[in-house]
């Protein structure tokens, strides 16, 4: 199955560059240079021979904000929503995760980044054929993480990791997303309850302690990493 991807970018330059590279890819290239024409693009695309799988969408824009898009992409169920952008402000990173889009890379990022980031939204989104994760194993050999979400068992290595319910329940929800970003807003919702968005604190703590069981060096995180004002991000371990 070819998927399709619409670039939303209107610098001319990066919109060849990663039109070929994802093209090389094997994916279908849909590109808009600005707002507008990414609305025609997708309104067009609701019919179902014209499906878009998956958006890489430019903030700045020549008509507006790419943000505007994010409502009417919300609407169509199962497309991911990669951000490019080149600002920095954390603010708006947590906004437009909150949003719906799936995760953000800021400018200048690399082509293998991007295209890590695109599988890993894709698969989330179950639009290549993969069953639910029920396990997951990352890690160098003799301290691999080993966790099973059926059982709730972790192992780092040969040994087995006894976590608390909520450690075990922050863990497995990093694990549903993993190798996205999920926010501090979406794991305090999802982990403690919708009237608990402001306790950052709690992340804080049990982030902590999990780190404490599972990494060699709990102070220079491998897999549990932060990111800076938005939230948290479990990635695969070095293989070496
Ligand atoms: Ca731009």
């Amino acid at each position: 199955m070819t998927l399709r991807v619409l670039l939303v970018e209107d610098d001319r330059e990066l919109r060849a560059t990663l039109c070929a590279a994802l093209a090389v890819e094997g994916y279908e290239m849909l590109t808009a240079a600005s707002l507008s024409e990414g609305r025609a693009l997708l309104q067009h695309a609701d019919r179902p021979d014209a499906g878009i799988d998956l958006v890489v969408l430019d903030l700045g824009l020549p008509d507006g904000d790419g943000e505007v898009l994010l409502a009417q992409l919300r609407r169509r169920r199962g497309c991911p929503v990669l951000v490019i952008s080149a600002r920095q402000a954390e603010g708006q990173k947590v906004r437009l995760l909150d949003e719906g889009a799936d995760d953000y890379l800021v400018k200048p990022f690399g082509i293998a980044e991007l295209l890590a980031r695109m599988r890993v939204a894709l698969r989330h989104r179950g639009t290549t054929v993969q069953a639910a994760v029920t396990r997951w194993r990352s890690g160098p050999p003799g301290r691999r993480m080993d966790i099973d979400l059926l059982t709730h068992q972790v192992r780092v290595g040969d040994h087995p990791v006894h976590l608390t319910p909520t450690e075990f329940n922050l863990l497995a929800r990093l694990v549903r997303s993993a190798g996205q970003v999920v926010t501090h807003r979406q794991l305090l919702t999802d982990v403690w309850g919708a009237e608990f968005t402001e306790h950052t604190h709690y992340l804080r703590l049990y982030m902590g302690q999990l780190r404490a069981k599972l990494e060699a060096d709990p102070a220079e995180p491998q897999q549990l990493l932060t990111e800076p004002g938005v939230g948290y991000r479990l990635v695969e371990g070095d293989a070496d």
